[in-house]
């Protein structure tokens, strides 16, 4: 049997239809930039996440990058983010010039420590960049709290958790701002790259429109330097088919994730995403990451082609043998897996300039080295999934 980490084929058997026909009238109305598919995909998405505006733009990490300069964050200001998270997140704060100040994440549930975002700040912090990482909604309230207590402004990073809720509120309408992702693997994937900056702030919101195209408010006058930035209006079209069917999507994800966790239970040295949740917050499980956390053999790198930096990083990271033998074992049988993410950013030789040195985020340094991201997409069946789970459950056993 072969299973993908992610497919569309099941989901284009259903919609492709739609997709197809949708496209053709984007083609056919001339109009491809902006427009009516654009339109109603931003008064759609901003209804769903329950803020006033939303705005389409290229992408998750250009909707980050668009919120940071619409707060005006720069040069000489640091933000508070999780070092465990993809590469976007960080890069964002770079490319506009601040200073990424990375936390470590709590061990349990993979999202930023709140007990340590309290003695990082400083008199240059501008703001909070918390993650929902994999769909797992962070504690705004804390987030919220610790923010107004330090006059800091609050920046969600959604672009895994569109459909994610915290104590009944969409997230990305609960900080300032929040940023959104339509890559083709999130939640709400787009035929291509695709992102939404969303607020409640009307002025914040008119500045992300302007930055969004040029920092240009009336045709041909320039107010800022800004981006080329829109969502297409091919994607936006997209999109609006999409939209009807994310709360089924997500609901599927949800059985499937329950369904992993009762399975993978009692596994020896395999421990299940965290779901305990409390009432009112919702998961939409993007991914379901587990953590393989037996060290039973020596260090051993089996990627012998790494090339020489980044063979370097993995000899400095805690011993990840046991999960890349599951892993590779898993693609020996047709199970794909991915590793989300396999070397942290702050080791990552882009941010060598900053000087972490290992050890230093013990937490994230642990997770890279332990975590596997099974597959999950709304189409998987209960077969495959017992496939995969019974696979581990022996390659488990018989490493042990
Ligand atoms: C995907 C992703 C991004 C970037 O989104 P793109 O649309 O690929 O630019 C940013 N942050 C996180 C956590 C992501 O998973």
């Amino acid at each position: 049997m072969q299973v993908p980490s992610f497919s569309l084929k099941d989901q284009l058997s259903e919609i492709g239809v739609d997709l197809s026909s949708a496209i053709l009238k984007v083609v056919e109305s001339g109009h491809y930039i902006g427009g009516l598919e654009v339109d109603k995909f931003e008064k759609s998405f901003a209804k769903i996440i329950g803020v006033s505006h939303a705005i389409g733009c290229n992408s998750g990490t250009d909707a980050l990058i668009l919120a940071l300069r619409a707060l005006n964050i720069g040069h000489g200001d640091e933000v508070l983010t999780p070092s465990f998270s993809f590469f976007a997140t960080a890069e964002a704060i770079s490319n506009v010039g601040a200073k990424p100040i990375f936390i470590d994440v709590d061990i349990e549930n993979y999202l930023l420590d709140l007990n340590l975002i309290k003695e990082a700040i400083t008199p240059a912090t501008k703001a909070i960049l918390p993650v929902h990482l994999f769909g797992y909604p962070v504690n705004m309230d804390e987030i919220l709290a610790l923010a107004k207590e330090n006059n800091l402004r609050v920046i969600e990073d959604c672009a895994q958790a569109v459909g994610s809720i915290w104590r009944g509120k969409p997230v990305g309408s609960i900080g300032d701002i929040g940023c959104f992702s339509f890559f083709p693997t999130k939640n709400l994937g787009a035929i291509g790259d695709g992102g939404a900056v969303v607020t409640n702030d009307s002025q914040l919101a008119a500045r992300i429109r302007e930055l969004a195209v040029h920092g240009m408010p009336t045709r041909y006058f320039h107010t800022d330097l800004g981006y080329n930035s829109r969502l297409d209006a091919i994607q936006a079209a997209v999109l609006n088919v999409k939209l009807a069917f994310l709360p089924k999507w997500i609901n599927k994800r949800q059985k499937i994730a329950k369904r992993y966790q009762v399975l993978l239970k009692d596994i020896p040295s395999l421990e299940v995403p965290s779901d305990s949740l409390g009432d009112n917050n919702v998961h939409s499980w993007n991914q379901f990451v587990i953590r393989l956390k037996s060290s039973s053999q020596n260090k051993q790198i089996s990627k012998e082609n790494l090339k020489f930096d980044l063979k370097k990083i993995y000899d400095q990271l805690p011993n990840s043998s046991f999960r890349d033998y599951v892993k590779e074992s898993l693609l020996a049988l047709g199970i794909n897996t991915i590793i989300y993410y396999p070397i942290p950013i702050h080791l990552q030789p882009a941010y060598a300039k900053l000087n972490y040195k290992y050890p230093c985020l013990k937490n994230t340094e642990i997770l890279c080295s332990q975590v596997l991201s099974l597959p999950i997409f709304p189409e998987l069946t209960e077969k495959e999934q017992d496939y995969i789970v019974n696979h581990i459950r022996d390659l488990i056993q018989s490493y042990l």
